[in-house]
């Protein structure tokens, strides 16, 4: 479906320039890092990276999955870097910033899904530095206990997995992925003992009551924290946008997931999974 929206006012953000920016450009690059920042496009890279953080992606940047909505590359990943944790917590202790963000590729091809390499790049960053809290962003791991358990034994404060959109557009939108899986994987986390987090985009061609179901699934799973945002076609190849979402209605979702008992909702046109990222480990802070 080829639709051409306008883009509202509300989706218009800063470019990104500025000193702290430039760091973290020099950071990424030296590091020989990926970041789902520039692989994804994000609109948010002045407000980010101009305040000093960014959103690490670990495990190379191709992916054995190929999401409708999602920038990075799909095909077969390059052989694991065992270096890469160590250069990631490295990397995390120059920007100096309390909270970060790591996220991956699936990487389905691997026995372990990738979870070794996950549970030595949360080690590497603790160790390095004791006191940055960490959120996690994690594929589904096919919902395999053993894999989820690696990061669950290595205790970042949060864990997120994101469901992306309701349950009937799921194999549309990410074709490898199952719904029920993934929420799943949320439930695993949640045993575990993980503060969990999941994240849904909006703009996809869901309806109000779907979105409002899909509310009520991951509160089910008892997750703790939900971000909600304006989905942005990454290229004229990914799945079209069907709409743009009114801020009101954001908040609306943001409202019914209260209701739900959900401990903190983020939700508006420019939220992304990341973003806001360090008051998500606070239990409270929305309310
Ligand atoms: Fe990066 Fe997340 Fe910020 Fe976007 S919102 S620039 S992905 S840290
Ligand atoms: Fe993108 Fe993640 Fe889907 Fe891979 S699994 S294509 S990185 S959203």
């Amino acid at each position: 479906k080829e639709t051409r929206v306008k883009k509202p006012d509300w989706l218009r953000v800063k470019l990104p320039i500025g000193e702290s920016y430039k760091h973290v450009r020099g950071l990424v690059d030296t590091h020989k890092l990926h970041t789902i920042c520039e692989s994804g496009n994000c609109p948010n890279m002045g407000e980010c990276w101009g305040a000093g953080t960014a959103t690490f992606m670990i495990l190379g940047n191709i992916c054995t999955r190929s999401c409708g909505f999602c920038a990075v590359a799909t095909g077969r990943p390059d052989a694991v870097d065992w270096d890469e944790p160590q250069r990631v917590a490295e990397a995390i202790n120059l920007m100096k910033v309390k909270h970060a963000v790591i996220t991956s590729v699936d990487r389905d091809e691997l026995q372990d899904g990738g979870s070794i390499i996950w549970y030595n790049t949360i080690r590497a960053v603790k160790t390095l530095n004791p006191d940055t809290t960490l959120e996690t962003l994690i594929p589904d791991f096919r919902a395999q206990r053993e894999n989820i358990q690696r990061v669950i034994d290595a205790a970042p404060e949060v864990v997120s997995h994101n469901i992306e959109t309701v349950e009937r557009l799921t194999k549309q939108v990410r074709i490898q992925a199952k719904y029920r899986r993934s929420l799943d994987t949320l439930r695993i986390l949640k045993e575990g003992g993980m503060r969990t987090k999941s994240g849904i985009m909006l703009g996809l061609g869901e309806t109000k009551e779907e979105v409002i179901q899909t509310l009520k699934d991951l509160a089910a799973v008892n997750v703790d924290v939900v971000t909600i945002g304006q989905y942005l076609q990454p290229t004229p190849k990914h799945l079209a946008v069907d709409r743009f979402v009114h801020p009101d209605e954001f908040a609306e979702y943001r409202e019914i997931g209260y209701e739900l008992g959900i401990d903190y909702v983020e939700s508006g046109p420019l939220v992304r999974s990341s973003y806001h990222s360090e008051r998500h480990v606070i239990p409270g802070y929305g309310k």
